[in-house]
């Protein structure tokens, strides 16, 4: 152990965590380290595709919607740059993915209890001193060790691949999370067949038909889903966007709450507008031209996915969901745009009769985000789609959540939440003229 106690370690460094060292930065007193094995930060690099944007506008940058005052917000990055004006002036509402990148770089760069190139293997607790043992490698091979009181784990997701590819082939199979880095070799075989159709699986199509005259490819884009849908983006639906949301769902039951996740698929999961029209307005006027052919297929689920027998390319087995049959379907490449899954790290092996797991070997989060029995110690970021919804993952709700995260870690409110933020009453309020009668005199 090299260096005394922090109040909190950090682990894994993704816009989440980031966004919590930026918050902290200006705390005086707070001790808290994090630490990142990636060498430098950098944000989904294999989808950082030319013309790609967020989600969100720009206020949900690092900070502004815990504070809008901080050093670390998009609108200083650009003050710093000198780039106010001309950000002004071209009202670009929704960042580049590289410029989100760009920006998380300069607020990483301004933080000196960050320490990247730190992979975290191991932590153990001690009960003497009540203090967590924070273990690991640096990217030159050296050992290292903190101690902290509070932990933060933060380490996103791993590519979920669908339930018919083995794990023996999914190391050769392309995931859209390294898409970049395999493009020029998807590129040089005759057919390619894109699997997914949230956004990832939309800009990968999207980037691949672009290109698809200039390499001559067939290109298939096939998604399991009943239709391409839409991310909706109606303001009233995006109010279940909001903390006061958050709050309502982690109220339900868990079976309420599955339901009502699959109900809100389009509204997490669906392909932005202007990304629909631009794939439309292609697909058309390629039409006109001697482009190769593409096909758009729906309803089609994957079963199986194998190297074909002449070790070039791969075979693939579909069922179709409404018409009952069976397909099978050689590609030369494929990408899968098929989400992330999250992995319980290894690193928590020492730590596990601490923390509160549920039948299926998940965390089982606070409202909180605490995991461990009390409370108090072990905090998580962006695992609990189950336990609070669609909030989760949200770049727009990680500042309220890292402003609550460090209400909880220092004990100090040091970022209020604002007590109103949605104009719908998810419950009826008190005054809002309707009644909540006790269960027994529903329907008498
Ligand atoms: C391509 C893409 C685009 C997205 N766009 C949007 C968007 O526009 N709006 C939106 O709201 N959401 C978006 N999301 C969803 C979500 O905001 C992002 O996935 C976001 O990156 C999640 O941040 P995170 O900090 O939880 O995890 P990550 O960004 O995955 O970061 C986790 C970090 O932990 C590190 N780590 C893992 N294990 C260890 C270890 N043992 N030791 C040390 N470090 C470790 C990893 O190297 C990684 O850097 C997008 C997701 C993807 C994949």
């Amino acid at each position: 152990m090299t260096e005394s106690p922090y109040d909190f370690i950090a682990i894994g460094v993704g816009p989440c965590n980031l966004g919590l060292a930026c918050l902290t930065a200006p705390l005086p007193g707070v001790r808290s380290l994090f630490l990142e094995r990636k060498p430098a930060f950098s944000w989904h690099p294999g989808m950082l595709l030319d013309g790609t944007t967020l989600q969100n506008p720009f206020l949900a940058d690092l900070v502004s919607m815990a504070d809008p005052t901080s050093p670390f917000s998009y609108l200083n990055y650009c003050k710093q740059q000198g780039r106010l004006y001309t950000y002004y002036i071209r009202e670009n509402w929704y960042l580049d993915r590289q410029e989100f990148d760009r920006y998380c770089r300069w607020a990483a760069s301004r933080l000196d209890n960050l320490r990247c190139g730190h992979e975290v293997r191991a932590i153990h607790h001690d009960a003497q001193t009540g203090l967590y043992h924070v273990a690991g490698q640096t990217a030159d091979g050296a050992s290292f060790g903190y101690q902290a009181r509070k932990l933060v784990i933060g380490i996103g997701g791993v590519p979920r691949f669908p339930d018919g590819c083995t794990v023996h082939d999914q190391a050769q199979l392309v995931h859209s999370s390294g898409y970049l880095a395999a493009r020029a070799r998807l590129q040089a075989g005759r057919s390619i067949t894109v699997i997914g159709s949230g956004q990832s699986g939309a800009e990968v199509y999207h980037d691949l038909l672009q290109a698809s005259e200039r390499h001559g490819y067939t290109l298939n884009w096939v998604t399991r889903a009943p239709r391409f849908f839409q991310m909706e983006d109606a303001k009233l639906t995006l109010e279940l966007i909001t903390p006061e949301y958050g709050d309502y769902f982690y109220d339900l039951d868990s079976a309420t709450k599955a339901e009502v996740l699959d109900d809100q698929r389009s509204i997490y999961n669906g392909i932005n507008q202007s990304l629909i029209e631009r794939l439309y307005a292609l697909l058309d006027e390629r039409r006109h031209r001697d482009a190769p052919p593409t096909h758009l297929l729906t309803c089609m689920a994957l079963d199986g996915c194998r190297r074909a027998p002449d070790g070039r390319g791969w075979e693939l087995d579909f069922h179709h969901t409404q018409l009952g049959r069976r397909y099978r379907h050689r590609v030369d490449a494929v990408v899968f745009a098929t989400g992330y899954r999250y992995q319980v790290p290894a690193f928590v092996d020492g730590i596990r009769d601490r923390i509160r797991w549920n039948g299926a070997g998940q965390y089982v989060p606070s409202r909180r985000w605490a995991v461990d029995h009390l409370n108090q110690d072990i905090y998580v970021q962006n695992v609990g789609l189950q336990s609070h919804g669609l909030t989760n993952p949200d770049l727009g709700l990680a500042c309220h959540r890292n402003s609550r995260l460090l209400a909880e870690l220092t004990g100090h409110d040091h970022y209020p939440s604002e007590p109103r933020t949605a104009f719908q009453e998810f419950v009826p309020g008190e005054d809002s003229g309707f009644v909540a009668l006790e269960r027994e005199a529903v329907g008498s």
